[in-house]
């Protein structure tokens, strides 16, 4: 469906610092209602298995390195994608990660949260406020404090994905459609653009009058 990212520094998926091999590092997931928390282990498992990588692949729209990744797949109600790496047992669907999470740590590494607090969750912020992006070049790792602050400052922006009418996931969804749209009819890249402006447009709010 689409190529391979440039070149993915899989060398740098181990942890960076000393990772503490008994005491597993926890994380904290943005995209999810309820935040879960995963060992770092199990994110390097999926994140060095090329059968989770493929998927994970096949489920995203890859376009020029500047653009938004639009997330094809599963959406949670934050409008983050969704990305089932692993099917774990148990009622917290363990296995089900958030979409850009799971692209940033493919770029980035496993990451590791010596020091945080854990009022000090890390979490994966979206630069272009496309909670459906899973361009790596497109998030960054911050504090949810920042994050929370950041949507306050850009949440009024009529332009902004913030203020799509069809709220985060109503985009998402909608973007997902076109592109799956355009995939289907085997368009080429520059008619699925024309469908993914379309798209973005459609949700924007009536500010002419
Ligand atoms: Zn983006």
């Amino acid at each position: 469906m689409t190529g391979p990212p440039d070149q993915l520094p899989l060398e740098s998926l181990a942890p960076r610092s000393p990772a503490p091999a008994r005491t597993p590092e926890q994380l904290s997931l943005l995209g999810h209602p309820t935040p879960i928390r995963l060992p770092a282990e199990l994110w390097l498992t999926w994140l060095t298995d090329q059968t989770v990588i493929a998927r994970f692949e096949a489920k995203h729209y890859i376009r020029s390195p500047t653009r938004c990744w639009p997330w094809l797949g599963a959406v949670s109600s934050t409008g983050h994608g969704s990305f089932r790496a692993a099917s774990l047992p148990g009622p917290s669907r363990r296995g089900t990660v958030p979409a850009h999470l799971f692209a940033y740590q493919l770029a980035h590494g496993v990451i590791n949260r010596p020091g945080w607090s854990a009022a000090e969750d890390p979490v994966v912020c979206h630069t272009c406020d496309f909670h459906g992006c899973t361009n790596p070049a497109h998030l960054r790792l911050g504090t949810a404090a920042e994050n929370r602050a950041e949507w306050r400052l850009r949440r009024h922006n009529p332009h902004g994905p913030l203020a799509d009418v069809r709220g985060a996931a109503g985009r998402t969804r909608a973007i997902a459609q076109a592109i799956r749209a355009g995939l289907q009819a085997d368009e080429p890249p520059d008619l699925i653009e024309k469908r993914i402006r379309a798209t973005e447009a459609a949700g924007l709010p009536l500010t002419l009058w």
